[in-house]
């Protein structure tokens, strides 16, 4: 491809509404334009490096047995009132009407569609397993879009269901998909993790998240520094290391007056203990009225371990006016001991092993000292409650601790069970004759959110330096003295032998000072640069640099070709 009759806008300066560094590259260096708030146009540079992401995706899909189809983007309201899911999705959920007010959406994601086609044509137990995918775009009304494509609204995304005879299929299913995810971030040039991940109110360890690590990362992971535990904090454990307790020495809670003490240190201070040994009581509304989870003073409450424990649709931290219903004091006083309504207590389990405790006394300044869990106040239940922190004890071996690290998620494997079939009644008549319910499994890629992560994670000062599988061109072509008419002669030349080798390049041929033309090249960052320029033709070479670590290779006009054939058609 000829620069000269390429759309390639670069931009010097960096745009103002950007934030992550990946962002800003993608529109200096023209791969993307924003539309409109979480939309992107792609330009044609970015529209190849998406497809070369997407290309990944589709063989290492074919390889392991995924079928592709094509859903429609619209989807009809009746199939999600069906799984019930029309009521339930929120605001991100773009819902519209035709002309005759039938209801649809665009689809967010499609287990509805692919279901709805399934169960047309399945009969039998001999037409499973199977494994369907489609790569296409999805629509999210996300309430913040930012960070480009990182979380757009309208964004590219490879969507697979597998449907299953058995749970024992769906086990071997899931672990293929994991492997060839695993070989597709592995082939975008990408450091991930594969993550346990929250299942929500389904359970089980039957969801893993691959992410991306990256300081700028939305999620949160803790890594074992030992062993190979990996798991989203949404869901991480820690190993309780609490001593067992010992005997309460107060007989029973005594209130003490706590005047002026505003934060959990000031408060334990004061009472004569560490914020370890005090329960912080946190108050949650929820769908099903307000709850109260316990952690203990150092600790935070995980909002969806709550949710999943409470077994809730939504928690949110509750309002002044429920504080008071339920504690008879304004925020900051709440205890677990008399509350005013039988509100459900979830303490975290580590405050089992509280003795003695403090905690607020349900009246304004003054908190309670010597109050001890089950006899003084009795939770619905000890659930896991607690965020975890860097340090923690590794919940799988003996003697590692946890790291924080952060992430960007690029894809997502989950067994989904009967959640949609059971509903949507899709069902197979098994080898025994007996109709039964279908198992499934749902496995998605962040296509467009992969491009930005592998941008965030491979860069410079100069710009992008993109890994070889989805790099939009292999070699940025540099014709350095494009006024001189001997050495564009050898430039073309060179452009029709790296065509003609399989190469893909992008020949700058534009007639720029040689500054601009590198600052350009540097700032794309295609994994090979090869410069042909009056100096160098003067001893007869030209110049070959790998983007990625600056190695540069001066090599023979007459030799060029073999080194193209050896080092530039090798992946990396
Ligand atoms: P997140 O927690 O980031 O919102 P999600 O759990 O909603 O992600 P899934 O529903 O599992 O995501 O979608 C599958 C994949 O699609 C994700 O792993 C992610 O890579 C990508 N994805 C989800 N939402 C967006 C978005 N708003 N923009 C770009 N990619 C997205
Ligand atoms: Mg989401």
């Amino acid at each position: 491809m000829r620069q000269s009759h390429y759309h390639l806008p670069t931009l010097r300066e960096d745009p103002a509404d950007a934030e992550l560094i990946s962002h800003k590259l993608l529109l200096r260096a023209g791969l993307i334009r924003k539309i409109a708030a979480g939309i992107y146009d792609y330009l044609p540079v970015g529209l190849r490096a998406l497809r070369k992401v997407e290309r990944i995706v589709r063989e290492e899909m074919d390889r392991s047995g995924g079928l592709e189809v094509q859903l429609p983007g619209v989807v009809p309201s009746e199939l999600w009132v069906e799984s019930g899911r029309w009521s339930k999705y929120g605001k991100e959920l773009l819902r519209l009407k035709d002309r005759h007010s039938h209801e649809f959406c665009i689809g967010p994601t499609h287990e509805e569609a692919i279901v709805d086609l399934v169960r047309q044509d399945l009969r039998s137990y001999r037409e499973l397993p199977r494994n369907f995918y489609q790569i296409g775009n999805k629509f999210r009304d996300e309430v913040r879009p930012r960070f480009g494509l990182m979380r757009g609204r309208e964004f590219l995304m490879k969507d697979g269901y597998s449907f299953h005879p058995s749970y024992d299929d769906l086990d071997r299913e899931y672990e293929n998909m994991r492997q060839a995810y695993s070989r597709v971030f592995e082939r975008c040039g990408l450091r991930f993790r594969v993550v346990e991940a929250d299942t929500g109110a389904i359970g089980g360890s039957s969801s893993h998240e691959f992410t991306v690590l990256a300081d700028a990362g939305e999620d949160a992971i803790a890594s074992c520094n030992s062993c190979s535990y990996t798991a989203n904090v949404e869901k991480a454990e820690a190993r309780a290391t609490d001593p067992a307790p010992g005997k309460p020495q107060k007989p029973k809670p005594e209130e003490v007056h706590t005047p002026n003490l505003k934060t959990v240190e000031e408060v334990a201070a004061f009472l004569g203990m560490t914020p370890h040994q005090k329960i912080k009581t946190m108050i949650y509304d929820t769908d099903l009225g307000p709850v109260v989870a316990l952690v203990r003073g150092d600790d935070t409450v995980n909002e969806i371990k709550l949710k999943n424990a409470c077994k809730a649709e939504w928690v949110l931290l509750a309002s002044d006016e429920t504080v008071r219903k339920v504690t008879g004091a304004p925020p900051g006083f709440a205890g677990p001991v008399g509350l005013k309504i039988a509100a459900p207590i979830y303490a975290d389990h580590t405050i089992q092993t509280l003795v003695d405790a403090g905690c607020g006394a349900n009246r304004e300044d003054y908190h309670l000292i010597g109050v001890n869990p089950g006899r003084d106040f009795q939770p619905k239940a000890y659930v896991e409650l607690r965020t975890v922190r860097a340090g923690d004890a590794c919940p799988r071996c003996p003697n590692g601790k946890l790291d924080l690290l952060r992430g960007i998620e690029v894809g997502h494997i989950f067994k989904l069970g009967t959640r949609y079939s059971e509903p949507m009644g899709l069902s197979f008549l098994a080898e025994n004759g007996e109709k039964q319910t279908v198992i499934m499994g749902t496995y998605g890629i962040g296509v467009s959110r992969t491009l930005q992560a592998a941008v965030e994670q491979n860069h410079d000062a100069d710009g992008i330096i993109f890994p070889h599988g989805i790099a939009p061109f292999d070699v940025h072509l540099v014709c350095v003295n494009a006024n001189q008419p001997e050495v564009i002669e050898v430039a073309d030349r060179m452009y029709d032998l790296l065509r003609r080798s399989g190469v893909e390049v992008l020949y700058d041929d534009r007639d720029e000072r040689p500054g601009i033309k590198f600052k350009d090249a540097d700032l794309l960052g295609l994994p090979v640069r090869m410069s042909v320029g009056a100096k160098g033709l003067k001893d007869g070479v030209v110049e070959f640099r790998r983007r990625k670590d600056g190695e540069t290779s001066r090599v023979a006009l007459a030799e060029v070709e073999t080194f193209v054939k050896t080092h530039l058609l090798r992946q990396d």
